[in-house]
């Protein structure tokens, strides 16, 4: 018997249909010869979860090139190669409020953000190389690692665009007159445009963006690609300058880093649960793919997945509180994984039992507490040392030593 079709899949389909029937007017890409001959008609959702599960709707298989999309994850292999501060010397952070492709600069030279074309071709100079050559090896290889697949180049669309490229020439000129962009503007740009012509499908971006989600570490491969604060900080630059000059609006309706790119994809990240990638070529007046921000802001609104959303109650840590009358003692039960939210709700209860029950004895049993961050742990033995201090005997059961100090 054939499996069911997955309840997710087949949510993304209705999704699908809902957009395509609906008014989302937009056209194909044309200042980059090539990318004119995007098909239309070519739709697609496809998302991975950080547990590594995979579903996909429409031409989830379809090929095009990543453009843009490619900045935030380069802008990623550069925070990982140099560190923020030195790269905050050379690009900014602030959303530029303008189109992509705008002239701009801050006081010191540097471009705004890594997202917009003058930040990203300051970005691609910062990769280690000297030629066009080594620099899009070695943005080939990370982004691969990101996909969790070997990524190519598609020439044609890389050639297009270099013989249309005088724009994003002019922008690296000026980025190297200010000191922003180091190396030479040719090899820069070149390593730029081939960047931009590498090819992905909806899927790829999905297991991209789940990286990302992932603190970094690829869902599928389970392999580290970046750093988890340098994860952190590319979804961050995504949540306010991914979406170029529609960046506001975007985290408005749709509440997801995000990152869009003119052949008509676009990446979405829910943090610590989901990649999604989206592909349809027709573009808004923005830049940004008209059928994938319509897909994602009703995928968003449907499952609940703004950032900003009243997040669901997690389960309480504490799952059972004991109390035996006659050895005057109390056992709070912990489970689960302990961060400063689930050690405060600890702490919270055990002052309240201690202070309610009048025993003399809390026992801790932390058997079924799988980890605890550090700042769980500090708060968790500081209430043990005041419960002590206030004569109250203190046990704690953890066979696995999870709430030992690191
Ligand atoms: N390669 C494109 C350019 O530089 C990328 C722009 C985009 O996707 N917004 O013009």
């Amino acid at each position: 018997m054939p499996a069911p079709a997955n309840p997710v899949s087949y949510a993304f389909e209705r999704v699908l249909a809902e957009v395509r029937a609906g008014d989302h007017p937009g056209n194909v890409a044309d200042y980059i010869p090539e990318l004119a001959k995007g098909d239309p008609e070519k739709f697609a959702i496809a998302a991975a979860s950080v547990s590594g599960h995979s579903y996909a709707a429409g031409d989830s298989t379809t090929r095009f090139t990543i453009q843009s999309i490619s900045k935030a994850f380069v802008y990623a292999l550069v925070l990982a190669e140099h560190g923020v501060d030195a790269v905050l010397t050379h690009v900014g952070v602030e959303p530029s409020g303008q189109a992509f492709n705008a002239i701009s600069f801050d006081e010191q030279g540097r471009p705004a953000n890594p997202l917009i074309n003058a930040g990203a071709i300051v970005t691609t100079s910062l990769i280690p190389g000297t030629t066009a050559d080594e620099r899009l090896e070695h943005i080939r290889q990370g982004l691969s690692a990101f996909a969790g697949r070997e990524l190519h180049c598609d020439e044609t669309v890389a050639a297009s665009e270099s013989a249309t490229g005088d724009r994003n020439r002019a922008l690296a000129m000026l980025a190297r007159s200010s000191g922003a962009l180091v190396g030479t503007v040719e090899d820069t740009v070149e390593a730029y445009f081939r960047q931009c012509s590498l090819l992905v499908d909806a899927h790829d971006l999905a297991v991209m963006g789940a990286t990302l989600a992932n603190d970094g570490v690829n869902p599928v491969t389970e392999q580290q690609i970046v750093p988890a604060p340098v994860a952190r900080d590319a979804l961050s630059l995504m949540s306010s300058c991914g979406m170029y000059d529609h960046s506001g609006q975007w985290l408005f309706n749709v509440g997801l880093p995000a990152k869009s790119g003119v052949a008509g994809g676009i990446v979405a990240v829910a943090p610590g649960e989901y990649g999604i990638g989206v592909f349809s070529p027709p573009l808004d007046p923005v830049g940004n793919s008209a059928r994938g921000v319509a897909a994602l802001r009703m995928l968003s609104e449907e499952f609940g997945l703004h950032l900003f959303r009243h997040p669901a109650r997690p389960v309480s840590p504490v799952s059972a509180i004991e109390t035996d009358p006659h050895t005057a003692t109390t056992t709070m039960r912990l489970r689960g994984s302990l961060d400063f939210v689930a050690a405060e709700q600890v702490a919270y209860e055990a002052v309240g039992i201690i202070d309610a029950s009048g025993s003399r004895t809390l026992v801790i049993q932390a058997e079924d507490v799988t980890e605890a961050s550090n700042v769980a742990i500090m708060l968790l033995h500081d209430l043990l040392t005041r419960a002590r201090d206030a004569g109250i005997d203190i046990a704690v059961i953890d066979p696995d030593g999870v709430l030992r100090r690191k």
